[in-house]
């Protein structure tokens, strides 16, 4: 009987180490199994980052990473799901794309363009009282009250253009807007969107649009509008393509985010004549605001404003603001630092009128020089 009992006991311990060791064995081969998964995922050769510049079905252009371009074919999980400035994983050997990268964060967009919470107050401006007033309707009165919209049921313009000659204030009157509405102000300027960022100009447009919504409220300043929204009669080379595209994607992303969001957009320009009708089209920057140069009042303020802290003669400023007839904001200002220069050259910390005088003499010269120049250039 307790011989029987020692087998029973026996058997049952060689039982408990059987299912032990088949339960290790079972491990070791799962461990073995994803060493050889893990070996063949790094044995892998590396795809590569490239960028999608146009989708045609099946079949696709790309950009690879050392600028040129290939006419690929699309695994099918990508098929329907790609866009021009999409990136992409490609096969090294024969450039077949086989994933979407999600994440469209390449570069750094907080590189490329100026972010800023400006200081400028209304009351360093001067003259511009009706596009003072206007921009407060459009832009601050939505910032600062939307619930007063929504209330009355109507959308606040997305947008404003501003438009007239160079140097009359429209840049300082988009700073004094973000100012008064403690917006973010991300200023782009059109010409540098189109020739520094060859290829990338409409991923940044996308970026640009991104970074507003998460820095919000925020304006988004473009400079030079023109440069990117001018009307082409065609669009012969690949650089005018490249200017389309990130053109329909600045008008893609005004039509894409709500009125009543706290991003607002101004555009700005000196050649409003050239402008493509898309850019100012209802809905988006359909609030058109000039900005001219100052008549005498005007200029009269912003001479004010710039030799607030100069010590000078206040006898012939009438004579003065009428010799400055024609000038715009920044000539006047021009003006201003100039006369200071003359009294530092004469060692006086006083300005005199004649100081204002020649100063406006100069500035005047400048002005026919850039004028002969400019005919000289374009006959
Ligand atoms: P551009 O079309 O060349 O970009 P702009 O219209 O945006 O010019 P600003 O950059 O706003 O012009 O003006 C240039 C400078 O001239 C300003 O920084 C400011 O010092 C001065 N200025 C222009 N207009 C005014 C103004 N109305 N009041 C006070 N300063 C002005």
């Amino acid at each position: 009987k307790s011989n029987n009992g020692k087998i029973d006991s026996l058997i049952f311990n060689y039982a408990a180490d059987m299912s032990q060791l088949e339960e290790e064995n079972r491990l070791l081969r799962e461990t073995v199994n994803s060493l050889k998964n893990e070996l063949h995922r790094l044995r892998r050769p590396p795809l590569m980052v490239c960028d999608v510049k146009e989708v045609m079905g099946e079949q696709a252009i790309i950009r690879i990473p050392n600028g040129n371009s290939f006419y690929v074919e699309l695994t099918k999980d990508c098929i329907g799901k790609l866009q021009p400035g999409d990136f992409v994983l490609t096969e090294q050997k024969n450039l077949t794309i086989v994933k979407k990268i999600d994440s469209t964060k390449q570069f750094d967009v907080h590189k490329f363009v100026i972010i800023d919470k400006p200081k400028i107050s209304w009351k360093e401006i001067g003259g511009l009282k009706d596009q003072i007033e206007e921009i407060k309707e459009v832009i601050e009165l939505p910032l600062k009250k939307p619930e007063l919209f929504k209330k009355i049921g109507i959308d606040p313009p997305k947008g404003i253009l501003l438009y007239g000659p160079p140097g009359t204030g429209k840049t300082l009157l988009a700073k004094a807007v973000a100012k008064s509405t403690n917006a973010t102000f991300i200023e782009i300027v059109g010409s540098e969107l189109v020739q520094k960022f060859i290829g990338e100009g409409a991923k940044l447009v996308k970026e640009i649009f991104q970074l507003a919504k998460e820095k919000a409220p925020s304006i988004i300043f473009i400079d030079e509008i023109d440069a990117l929204a001018s009307m082409r009669m065609e669009l012969g080379t690949s650089g005018e393509r490249e200017v389309q595209r990130t053109f329909m994607q600045l008008l893609a992303e005004i039509d894409g985010f709500k009125s009543l969001g706290n991003v607002k957009v101004i555009g700005c320009t000196n050649r409003k004549d050239i402008l493509d009708p898309a850019i100012t089209r209802p809905g988006r920057l359909d609030r058109l605001i000039e900005v001219p140069d100052p008549d005498a009042d005007g200029r009269l303020e912003i001479f004010k404003i710039h030799t607030k802290n100069m010590k000078f003669e206040k006898r012939k400023i009438k004579e003065i603001i009428k010799r400055v007839d024609g000038f715009s904001g920044a000539e006047v200002k021009a003006v201003c630092t100039e006369a200071g220069y003359f009294a530092i050259r004469d060692n006086r910390t006083k300005i005199t009128s004649q100081d204002f005088f020649n100063a406006i003499e100069k500035i005047k010269n400048n002005k026919l020089k850039e004028d002969n120049s400019f005919v000289n250039m374009f006959g």
